[in-house]
């Protein structure tokens, strides 16, 4: 049976384990300098998860991974309204 998934979920509940490995790896080793904070940067992933335009870990409007996009500190959100 296929596994479905909520359409607002982020990456980890979306790919698989190792999938999902690689991209916490990339994610921690990027630069301190360019990081985002942690409080920040699950302030933004918390905005991302009750906005209608992420499906299944992906932002609608810029067509990023919103883990990735929210873990580079200048970075922000696309919509008309900057959710953060
Ligand atoms: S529009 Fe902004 S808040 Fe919504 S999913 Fe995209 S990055 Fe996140």
């Amino acid at each position: 049976m296929e596994k479905r998934f909520c359409r607002r979920c982020l990456l980890d509940e979306v790919f698989e384990k190792d999938e999902y490995k690689n991209m916490q790896e990339h994610i921690k080793n990027i630069d301190n300098q360019i990081k985002t904070e942690e409080h920040e940067y699950k302030r933004r992933l918390e905005l991302c998860m009750e906005c209608d335009n992420l499906i299944n870990g992906m932002c609608k409007i810029c067509g990023c991974f919103v883990e990735m996009r929210a873990a580079v500190n200048k970075n922000y959100c696309p919509h008309i309204e900057k959710r953060w």
